[in-house]
């Protein structure tokens, strides 16, 4: 996610943040299966019909399968902040609003099972079955449910211009140390974490809504007032759909993949057609190929700066300086190499993608010079609002907390997950390339992403990636920036 700057505390000058087509043949034999037959219906809501097959590929046997619901955080007398008090209003410009995701039936191998639903906020659908799945068994679960959009503007929810399918439906948990990992939703940062899969996704919908969507429409047919598209997509993280009856899209190929920028409102669509050809350029060169046949850039209604989802960004509409909106393309594209290809868990570890996707938004503009950004001003600047950040937090609070590894819950606000994530990620990987030199340090970044391509990174694998491509032991620098012993002292 991109967020917005904004200004917070004193007034000071603070500066804020806010393979190839045949490794996807290759992997995809393998992973979990979700099939959605989705009805958008025009009040806000959708009916689906959903199957998972899902393989145990865990060392243990299972007596249950954990399913996040995220939907259900933004329900009525949800125990969870969807956003923090500071964007209330500017997400709910219309007044408070609540969404859920119901399920009628369950079935288990086509037979009917209990609905059994816990978690921290009554949040996780727990699947039981009735005998053991063993390791490398395969079971197919079906849910009928139906889920209600809030209006709100946030990745999941409806604005005024576009609908935003984010996180929509449920998907399986990660499997760690014995255990499912089930944390709840949360306003800070993204609070996903999940494994690649393949989607073969039916969606009807008003044929006056134009879609964007994960994965590739393979065909359309229409009936009366409604359109039925079929889309597939196959390893990938997760699926997002988002709908707008006022989209206008320009398109153009960059390889094999087609990048599409829908838009309604933003004056620069073919600039910014150019910057996601460009992002898609560069980041091909220097961190590996994008392994898929779409990616879809998408203006739409959205709190914070913008939102990555596999093949699809969201971009806000109420980013209106055009520099900063280029600024957001390019993180979110990034993202599609740190967090889609490479996974890691997002609630423990959000500087992990954060903090290299901001980093490579500073090495598109080192090779992209005709964008103007003198990216030596910008770790300057980066520099000295952490520096400033630290000081305001020791002189507010008593100390200033700059480890790196807390969940999203365990910070004291969104700005100081801001600082952390965003900023201090920033600048240890520019700490890192000061060490290695640039050209070592790209390769350790392609080592990085062909160690863990389509898979989980940890700040482990990270730093195995990075010793182990440029021979060096780098453990007591990260462990200093992770740890947060570093010293950043501001610059002139
Ligand atoms: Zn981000």
């Amino acid at each position: 996610m991109k967020l917005k700057k904004y200004l917070l505390l004193l007034l000071l000058p603070l500066f804020f943040f806010a393979g190839c087509k045949s490794d996807i043949e290759k992997i995809s034999k393998n992973l979990n299966t979700y099939t959605m037959n989705i009805v958008y219906n025009d009040d806000h809501t959708l009916d689906v019909e959903q199957t998972l097959e899902y393989t145990n590929r865990t060392e243990d046997s299972l007596n249950n399968l954990k399913l996040h619901l995220y939907p259900r955080s933004f329900r009525k007398d949800s125990k969870v902040s969807v956003v923090s008090t500071l964007n209330h209003n500017k997400c709910y410009y219309n007044g408070q609003s609540f969404g859920d995701l119901e399920i009628s039936k369950l079935l288990v191998n086509d037979v009917e099972t209990k609905i059994t639903i816990n978690g921290n906020d009554d949040d996780i659908l727990d699947v039981q079955f009735q005998d053991n799945l063993t390791p490398n068994e395969k079971v197919k679960i079906a849910i009928t449910y139906k889920v209600t959009l809030p209006n709100i503007n946030h990745r999941f929810g409806y604005g005024e211009d576009t609908i935003n399918l984010g996180n929509f439906y449920p998907i399986a948990c990660m499997y760690e140390d014995g255990d499912f990992v089930i944390d709840s939703y949360h306003y800070n940062g993204d609070p996903f974490y999940s494994e690649v899969a393949n989607y073969n996704v039916t969606l009807t919908s008003n044929s006056n809504l134009k879609i964007a969507s994960t994965g590739e429409i393979t065909n359309q047919t229409s009936q009366e007032n409604t359109t039925t598209y079929n889309i597939h997509a196959k390893a990938v993280r997760d699926f997002a759909i988002v709908l707008s009856d006022k989209f206008n899209i320009v398109s153009a190929n960059v390889n094999k993949t087609k990048v599409n920028y829908y838009y309604y409102k933003n004056q620069y669509p073919q600039e910014n057609l150019q910057t996601s050809i460009d992002c898609l350029t560069t980041f091909n060169e220097l961190f590996g190929e994008y392994p898929y046949s779409t990616l879809n850039v998408v203006e739409s209604n959205f709190v914070h700066g913008g939102m990555e989802y596999p093949n699809l960004v969201l971009i806000s509409d109420a980013v209106d300086i055009q520099s900063d909106f280029t600024n957001v393309i390019v993180h979110e594209i990034a993202h599609q190499w740190w967090y889609g290809i490479v996974g890691n868990n997002e609630v423990q570890y959000g500087w992990l993608d954060e903090g290299l996707t901001e980093y490579s938004t500073l090495l598109f503009y080192d090779n992209n010079p005709s964008y103007n950004v003198d990216t030596k001003e910008l770790i300057k600047n980066t520099n000295n609002s952490f520096s400033t950040f630290v000081d305001v937090y020791t002189k507010v609070f008593g100390k200033a907390d700059t480890t790196m590894n807390r969940k999203l819950n365990e910070y004291n606000n969104e700005s100081e997950y801001v600082y952390i994530a965003y900023v201090k990620g920033m600048l240890l990987f520019d700490s890192l390339r000061e060490v290695l030199g640039n050209d070592k340090f790209i390769a350790c970044l392609q080592t990085y992403f062909n160690d863990n391509k389509f898979g989980i990174a940890t700040p482990s694998t990270l730093i195995n990636s990075f010793e182990k491509s440029s021979k060096s032991d780098l453990n007591a620098l990260f462990e200093s920036w992770i740890n947060g012993k570093v010293q950043i002292i501001a610059t002139n």
